[in-house]
């Protein structure tokens, strides 16, 4: 259940480029990349003129998929060998098993402006999964649950607020339900629908070495 609790956009400058980790302020010019579009720390300009080994580079793909998804290391290694282990192609169908996390559908819905808000809505035990309970961000849904916000959640002041305010559009996978409140899984996700800014191939290429 361990998850990374240091500042949030320092992950974004590392991997310079926007991952929207906060929320709104992703979307203001408060963001700090924005300002300073360059990695932290002492010799962060100079990172930019440096030319990236082959390794580098697959290293950030791959740090970047994890912290778009709130992941840790073990967690993320254990689900690429699941993906493995799975048929069809390994980078895709890790990308889909991400997707398939309960935070994320939950942020997919537009409950959460960021996914650590949405993991903090399943934490605290605002959702429900088939009418039961489910407390554990890591979830995966299947094709044809239904995902929903518990009663008190629906009058939550946040929640509101984000499904009235956040331009999220539900993607093809997820069918939106009691006026915004639920969510059926009508198939597990395509590549084509998952719109993040990730070349899996090249975290395959880094775990296969
Ligand atoms: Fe990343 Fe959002 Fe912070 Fe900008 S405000 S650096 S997009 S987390």
């Amino acid at each position: 259940m361990a998850r990374y609790t240091g500042p949030v956009c320092r992950l974004c400058r590392r991997e310079k480029m926007k991952l929207f980790l906060k929320g709104a302020k992703c979307d203001t010019m408060k963001c700090p990349i924005e300002r300073r579009p360059y990695p932290p720390g002492e010799h962060g300009r100079t990172q930019l003129r440096r030319k990236d080994s082959e390794y580098l580079v697959q290293l950030r793909e791959k740090q970047k998929a994890r912290r778009i998804y709130g992941v840790l290391e073990k967690q993320f290694r254990n689900l690429y060998q699941e993906a493995n282990r799975q048929r069809g192609v390994t980078g895709e169908n890790l990308l889909r098993m991400l997707e398939q996390r309960l935070d994320n559908v939950a942020y997919r819905a537009g409950w959460g402006a960021s996914r650590s808000q949405a993991r903090q809505l399943v934490r605290h035990g605002h959702i429900k999964v088939n009418g039961r309970r489910v407390t554990i961000p890591s979830y995966t849904i299947r094709k044809g649950d239904v995902v929903e916000l518990n009663d008190k959640a629906k009058a939550m002041i946040v929640v509101r607020h984000n499904m009235e305010t956040l331009d999220r559009t539900v993607p093809p996978w997820l069918e939106a339900g009691g006026e915004g409140a639920q969510v059926t899984v009508r198939d597990l996700p395509l590549r084509e629908h998952i719109d993040v800014p990730v070349r899996e191939q090249l975290i395959v290429e880094l775990y296969s070495k």
